[in-house]
């Protein structure tokens, strides 16, 4: 039976890179509708407009939200429920990668993901249309594997790691029957990434990063958003997930 098929989703950061391909992924396998929820509208719009394209009108919605604001943030859950009269699966996704800017960083990385996190806690159980729903929240394989030297941004995921983990065991939360997974995606090719690179390292250092560093090679959103698919299935609560290239996702087995 499809865990995705008839559910309504809520992706932050859902505007651009990954966001956006975890919403084209979950449409694809039947997803009923989903909120776009990005603090860049214009992305947001665009983004909706893309969609709309490719699945029904009414399956795709932006709404403005900053993360890190938590009444800002929970507007996008009572649109997401006034419009589609339920929520079953909401992804933490929004993110940045900025060593010159850490406060920002902790604050979209870490509170962000608390608060999407505890609303996510509050809102499945009362409005899920099923008898389980997921809250995914996104860390990253630098929080494993240093193999790049961003400290501020791998501490802010190794908290969503460390965080969901808890969350996903506390007999609470497993009573109410959501879901709690973890995902880590590999080096892909988003404009947070891209950015990085760009204007961080120099125009060449990404070649030179790909030499010294194979893990450095970035893979497509696509195969990202696939391993969200596999994960959903799979996954169980408190679980964590490496999703890089074309593999399926793989589990972290923690001692
Ligand atoms: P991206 O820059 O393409 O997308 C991030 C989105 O988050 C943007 O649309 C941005 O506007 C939005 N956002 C930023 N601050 C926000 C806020 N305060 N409130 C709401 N939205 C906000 O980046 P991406 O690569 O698609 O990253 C998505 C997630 O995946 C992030 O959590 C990132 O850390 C993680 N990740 C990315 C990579 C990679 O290599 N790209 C690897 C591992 C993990």
């Amino acid at each position: 039976m499809s865990v995705i098929k008839g559910k309504v989703a809520l992706i932050t950061g859902g505007a651009s890179g990954i966001g956006l391909e975890y919403a084209r992924a979950l449409l694809k396998k039947g997803l009923k509708g989903v909120v776009l929820v990005d603090v860049n509208s214009s992305f947001g719009e665009a983004a909706v407009t893309t969609l709309r394209k490719e699945f029904a009108p009414g399956k795709v919605l932006f709404h403005q939200a900053d993360v890190t604001d938590k009444q800002s943030f929970e507007g996008a859950f009572q649109f997401a429920v006034q419009h589609y009269k339920h929520l079953d699966i909401v992804i933490n996704n929004a993110g940045i990668l900025n060593d010159k800017i850490w406060e920002k960083q902790v604050a979209i990385n870490v509170n962000g993901v608390v608060i999407g996190s505890l609303l996510a806690m509050d809102y499945l159980p009362k409005y899920t249309n099923g008898d389980e729903s997921f809250l995914i929240n996104i860390a990253s394989i630098v929080a494993i594997d240093p193999f790049i030297c961003v400290p501020i941004y791998s501490g802010t995921k190794s908290f969503v790691i460390g965080f969901s983990r808890a969350l996903g065991a506390e007999p609470h939360y497993q009573r109410s029957k959501v879901k709690v997974l973890t995902i880590c995606p590999g080096v892909t090719d988003t404009p947070l990434i891209n950015e990085m690179s760009g204007k961080n390292l120099g125009p060449d250092y990404e070649a030179v990063l790909i030499e010294e560093i194979p893990q450095f090679k970035k893979q497509p959103p696509e195969y990202v958003a696939k391993g969200l698919v596999d994960v959903l299935v799979k996954g169980t609560s408190g679980s964590v997930w490496v999703v890089e290239g074309k593999e399926p996702a793989v589990e972290i087995d923690f001692p």
